[in-house]
């Protein structure tokens, strides 16, 4: 068994790892990213699409566009970057990160750890769809996977649930790729994604969305022949006599991303709104040595905000191995009325940062509140698909627990 010491280490290299690294790497401290897939990139490797970078690069590049410009701002990759090393596990008493790769398990001891894991996708198993366990049910990760990498279409008529971002764009991408795609399923009255992604992957393409519906049952024996859906009422039961038999050979099911924090939820404190870890304003988790960024603090819906974050991580984290003496966080941000996923929830008051939210429900005009005073006003309809940044200033005025509320205005 090896062992290996580093200063910044960092597990994941999606676009939140690999922006770690390049600001690590730049302030002169040993870096070190491993990757348990055979290439970086993360999501951004299957996302041939455009629409990343727009506040980054100011350009709207595709996932692996916006990755190539990462990995030339990271330089010597080689140096770097460790593929197919499989974090196992992460022993904080004693500061080691057990991994496995093809030299075997390899023991690393950083000064600083950087947590980069991205999320997992919530299975259709998970909704309890009555039915046998047939072929032709995928997650839309899994689909986008075959058809933009492996260049497979999973079958020849497709329903997709949940209309999400992913679900949007793999409906238009399947069709594109020439399937029959009949609809979206989506059992919430609204969209689950971006309007702009509502017009340009469905309305564009011809493709139905069913809102307040959902899958009542899947009908085969070994591969999918046919669903049953129909409409369900506000407490999402299914309402007798909506049901409408639709044929179809593939299932596509984007229900949602859940965050990957099984190497640390034991250890750091967990926010179980976001499903990520309690961070501060510098992507400090609870343990003063283990940053984090990207979608395991929390579902992002940009790529920017986890390449800013993994910034800010990576930058912290060399700080604090250079023995730099970091803030600590002073401020608690608590949620009140309508606020969901919320980062971060500690600030250490040293400068104006970023802060991120998702309402819990849409609202036409709204505004949000620090402790009772307006901080931001909306004219336009706030949703729980669009998380909201905003830059925090002049906090001396806050008490030391602010409130954070989004409410309705007139
Ligand atoms: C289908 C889809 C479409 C999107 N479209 C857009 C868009 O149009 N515009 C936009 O701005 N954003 C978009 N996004 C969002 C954006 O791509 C993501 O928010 C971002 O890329 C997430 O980066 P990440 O680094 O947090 O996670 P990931 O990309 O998931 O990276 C995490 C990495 O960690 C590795 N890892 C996990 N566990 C371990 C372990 N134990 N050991 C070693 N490695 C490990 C994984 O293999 C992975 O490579 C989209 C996302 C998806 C899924």
């Amino acid at each position: 068994m090896r062992i290996e010491k580093v200063d910044v280490l960092i597990i994941g290299g999606g676009a939140a790892g690999l922006a770690a690294a390049i600001e690590a790497k730049n302030t002169g401290v040993k870096t070190l990213l491993l990757e348990r897939d055979r290439n970086t990139g993360g999501v951004l490797n299957q996302c041939i699409h455009n629409g990343f970078g727009l506040h980054v690069f100011k350009e709207e590049l595709t996932g692996p566009e916006f990755m190539e410009r990462l990995w030339e701002e990271l330089g010597n990759l080689d140096e770097i970057i460790r593929n197919n090393y499989t974090v196992l596990k992460i022993d904080h008493i004693n500061r080691e990160v057990i991994t496995l790769s093809e030299e075997g398990i390899v023991v690393f001891k950083p000064k600083a750890l950087i947590m980069a894991t991205g999320a997992r996708e919530r299975p259709l198993n998970a909704l309890r769809i009555p039915g046998s366990r047939v072929a032709g049910v995928y997650t839309a990760g899994v689909a986008q996977k075959m058809v933009n990498i492996y260049n497979r279409l999973p079958g020849n008529r497709v329903l997709i649930v949940g209309s999400g971002d992913i679900g949007l764009i793999m409906a238009r991408r399947l069709k594109i790729e020439g399937m029959d795609v009949l609809g979206v399923v989506e059992i919430m009255p609204e969209p689950g994604g971006l309007i702009r992604n509502v017009v340009q992957c469905l309305e564009d393409f011809n493709i139905p969305l069913w809102l307040s519906h959902t899958v009542f049952k899947i009908h085969g024996k070994e591969r999918l022949e046919g669903v049953t859906i129909g409409k369900v009422d506000e407490n999402f039961n299914p309402i007798p006599g909506t049901e409408r038999y639709i044929e179809v050979d593939t299932l596509v099911a984007s229900v949602g991303l859940i965050p990957q924090n099984e190497l640390i939820e034991n250890f750091v404190e967990m926010d179980p709104i976001n499903r990520g870890p309690v961070i501060d304003d510098l992507m400090r988790t609870s343990i003063e040595w283990i940053f984090a960024a990207g979608n395991n603090v929390a579902i992002h819906d940009l790529v920017d905000f986890v390449y800013e974050e993994g910034k800010i991580a990576g930058r912290n984290a060399a700080k604090y191995v250079l023995g730099e003496k970091l803030p600590k966080p002073k401020y608690i941000f608590k949620r009140g009325n309508n606020v969901g996923v919320l980062l971060p929830q500690r600030f250490t008051g040293k400068e104006p940062f970023k802060m991120y939210l998702r309402p819990k429900k849409s609202l036409e005009k709204s505004a949000i509140l620090f402790s009772g005073k307006v901080v931001r006003k909306f004219n336009w309809k706030i949703r729980p698909s669009e998380m909201i940044d905003l830059v925090v200033r002049n906090f001396e005025s806050l008490p030391n627990e602010v409130l954070v509320e989004v409410n309705k205005i007139d």
